[in-house]
């Protein structure tokens, strides 16, 4: 099996450009995040602040995750049966992810999961650190990033597009605030792995970005 890990900071197109090239090769495409933002949106619906270790440990017993794919490959995350792939996107779960990703127990329970598809699949898998934890194998490593202006822009847009009552300073303040809770946690802090690409995407349209992650996974292919 292949494994292909793109990690990098929110709102830096992955998703959108790891999903393009998972497609264009036949791989299977999964986003992580979602995971968490779906144990982040559980902890809210229960009442529990998602920074509350002892109270989010106790809700993961009762949380049964599963991941379904539809025939365009657009990932689903089921929560105890439920499709919740649109709920997840607010930006109250989105601080509610990044506040329950800190918590080891949390990032323990996802483990599995996420190493059972690359055992099953060829992979194109997004998140913080699946090229430094979760699957130190991967044959390609790639970490991309854009500023942290450009990031909150995309975001920004896609809130909006969504209906979000949000303004653009407020979306900066929420990535920035995500950055540093994403970086300084104790627990796999974000960073790239020693031997990831960096690619920075800033300036560039996704269309661009997506050409460009392409031809570096097909050189890289060609030489595995
Ligand atoms: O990628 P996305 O923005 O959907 O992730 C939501 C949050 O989940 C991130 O802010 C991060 O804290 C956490 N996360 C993580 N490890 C991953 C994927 C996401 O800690 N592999």
């Amino acid at each position: 099996m292949i494994s292909i890990a793109i990690d990098g900071p929110s709102g830096a197109g992955k998703s959108t450009i790891a999903r393009a090239v998972a497609s264009r090769r036949g791989f299977l495409y999964i986003d992580t995040g979602a995971l968490y933002r779906a144990v982040g949106l559980y902890a809210l619906r229960s009442g529990v602040e998602p920074k509350d270790e002892a109270p989010v440990i106790a809700l993961l017993e009762k949380i049964k995750l599963s991941l379904r794919h539809d025939a365009e490959g657009k990932q689903h995350v089921l929560l105890c049966g439920e499709d919740v792939s649109e709920d997840i996107r607010s930006s109250e779960v989105s601080l509610a992810a990044s506040a329950v990703a800190a918590i080891p127990a949390v990032r323990e329970f996802l483990l599995e999961c996420q190493r059972s598809l690359a055992r099953e699949h060829d992979v194109v898998m997004d998140g913080r650190d699946i090229g430094t934890f979760i699957l130190p194998k991967a044959q390609i490593k790639i970490f991309l990033t854009a500023s942290s202006a450009d990031r909150a822009r995309r975001r920004f847009d896609e809130l909006r597009a969504r209906g979000e009552d949000i303004t653009y300073e407020q979306v900066l303040a929420d990535v920035e605030a995500r950055d540093t809770q994403d970086e300084q946690r104790a627990v796999m802090p974000l960073r790239p792995a020693p031997d990831a690409v960096t690619v920075d995407t800033t300036g560039n349209t996704l269309e661009e970005s997506i050409r460009l992650l392409d031809v570096l996974i097909g050189n890289k292919l060609r030489q595995l």
